[in-house]
């Protein structure tokens, strides 16, 4: 059995248990109860009788619930010990006589609450625990865990999954809701929970003393890939709120930003939060997308007559550096003026391994008063590419619209490193994992949009997600888009 199906098996048997005992049997309810020990004598001295209990579970409506939004108390809108009624969905904050979760089970009868960070389930006003494993379902959507054999399969597995409404979803391939304008963020989620080595850590790791931004984002991965969702989506809610906190307003739900701007800006918060330091593979951050790139640099000659090639001057000397990065910027050419109307159509192309060339180590960039030269000393195994597409002009932002064309499979940066044996052992062939693309005009943003191409490893097909959109994709299409972020993942050895 799958790790999926485990999960599902599991979750299909309690709701079998459920239907079974839908009758009004008081006494056959009380069975299912696993009896709290005497020792549960924390607030409220709830003891786990199960009395009665049977009978509210059955008031449970799991189609109103939904814990993708901030757990804070409808009514205080405080942050601190909040309970989901599992009848309406609403959050509330204490259990205690003059708690509002107390008061909404007086006054709308509504009797089952979980804790919505112990996971526990009480039933109030009376304020006693439930234990009980037809309530596994909503514990393992608030917070879906999965073994390491799960994550593993993950892969492997093409199997789709149902939803409460009966509607197929894959899991991992799953939209995500665009609260107001946050496509920009949800994109870069949907690529780093796709890279397995980042998807396999916040799905594994325990992250419980780690940042607010840590905890949220690896509970929204786990989500994306539940098998037993209620919902075939997922809102990104309660990790965008904590993003903007965490960037002082920079990155807003409510604003169209920059993907690029976005990721560089999370990849280096997520570094820093998990302890992460200058060194390399101080983080999961930097094992998986960092490589170092060395810089050759000389001034520019000023008395040189006009027209004269840029080029190193052998007689003087070169500076030699290195740096580290987590991304490569790709500069497209210019695209060319058009003059009449029928060569409007044409829209330039040009190839990936062209504009890497700017990493051969050979081909000259002009900087401000510098002349540059480029190559990468060490290839990671995820390479993102930046293709910057976006300049401004006059304070409107310019897009080039400029196609790039390159083999989804299989890219050699054999001709863009200086040490070709040393990484041959590693490998330098690379697969596209992800493709960012950008559509629309971005001097009228809100008429622009972001999408994302992504494979589905055991299936061997792509997707194209565009907030809760996803479709199936034919590999050929993909390059016919304005492709803004790319990933690439090394192919072991060749
Ligand atoms: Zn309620």
């Amino acid at each position: 059995m799958d790790a999926n199906e485990e999960i599902k098996d599991s979750i299909k048997r309690n709701e079998r248990e459920q239907e079974s005992f839908s009758d009004e049997d008081e006494a056959v309810h009380s069975v299912r109860f696993k009896r709290k020990r005497a020792n549960g004598t924390s607030a409220g001295g709830a003891v786990a009788t199960g009395r009665g209990s049977g009978l509210y579970l059955d008031t449970i409506q799991r189609y109103m619930l939904d814990f993708d939004f901030e757990k804070v108390c409808s009514v205080s809108l405080s942050n601190l010990n909040v309970y989901a009624c599992l009848v309406c969905g609403k959050y509330f904050q204490g259990r205690g006589p003059s708690s509002h979760a107390y008061f909404h089970s007086l006054h709308e009868n509504h009797h089952v609450y979980v804790n919505l960070s112990t996971l526990k389930v009480y039933i109030l006003p009376d304020s006693y625990e439930v234990t009980d494993s037809s309530l596994d379902d909503i514990k393992y959507v608030l917070d879906p865990r999965f073994t390491p054999a799960q994550v593993q399969a993950l892969d492997k597995n093409s199997g789709q999954s149902y939803d409460l409404n009966r509607k197929p979803y894959i899991p991992g391939f799953i939209g995500l809701n665009n609260v107001k304008a946050n496509d920009y963020v949800s994109v870069v989620i949907q690529v780093l929970a796709h890279i397995p080595p980042i998807r396999n850590f916040f799905m594994l790791e325990n992250l419980n003393n780690k940042s607010e931004l840590v905890k949220r984002f690896s509970t929204l991965i786990r989500k994306v890939w539940n098998p037993a969702a209620f919902k075939g989506q997922v809102s990104p809610h309660e990790l965008l709120q904590e993003i903007s906190n965490a960037s002082n307003r920079k990155f807003k739900l409510t604003e169209q930003g920059d993907p690029l701007a976005f990721l560089s800006w999370f990849l280096n918060t997520l570094h820093k939060d998990l302890g992460g330091s200058k060194k390399k593979n101080s983080s999961i951050i930097y094992s998986t997308f960092q490589g170092e790139v060395s810089i050759e640099s000389q001034p520019i000659e000023t008395n040189l007559p006009k027209g004269t090639e840029l080029a190193f001057d052998a007689n003087q000397d070169v500076a030699k550096t290195t740096s580290p990065f987590l991304f490569l910027a790709l500069e497209l050419p210019p695209p060319p003026l058009f003059h009449d109307e029928l060569e409007k159509n044409i829209i330039p192309q040009i190839p990936l391994t062209t504009i890497l060339s700017k990493y051969d180590g050979k081909t000259i960039q002009e900087s401000v008063a510098d002349l540059k030269r480029f190559q990468i000393i060490r290839l990671p195994n995820y390479i993102i590419f930046h293709i910057k597409r976006f300049s401004k002009n006059n304070f409107v932002e310019e897009k080039n619209p400029t196609i790039v064309t390159f083999p989804i499979k299989n890219l050699s940066m054999a001709d863009f490193i200086s040490d070709a044996e040393r990484e041959k052992a590693l490998g330098f062939h690379y697969d596209l994992l992800a493709n960012i693309t950008h559509e629309g005009d971005p001097a009228t943003p809100n008429s622009t949009s972001y999408k994302v191409h992504i494979q589905h490893r055991a299936k061997e097909q792509w997707y194209q997600i565009q907030d809760l959109f996803v479709e199936e994709i034919n590999a050929q299409m993909i390059f016919l888009s304005e492709s803004y972020i790319q990933v690439w993942e090394r192919k072991a050895g060749v």
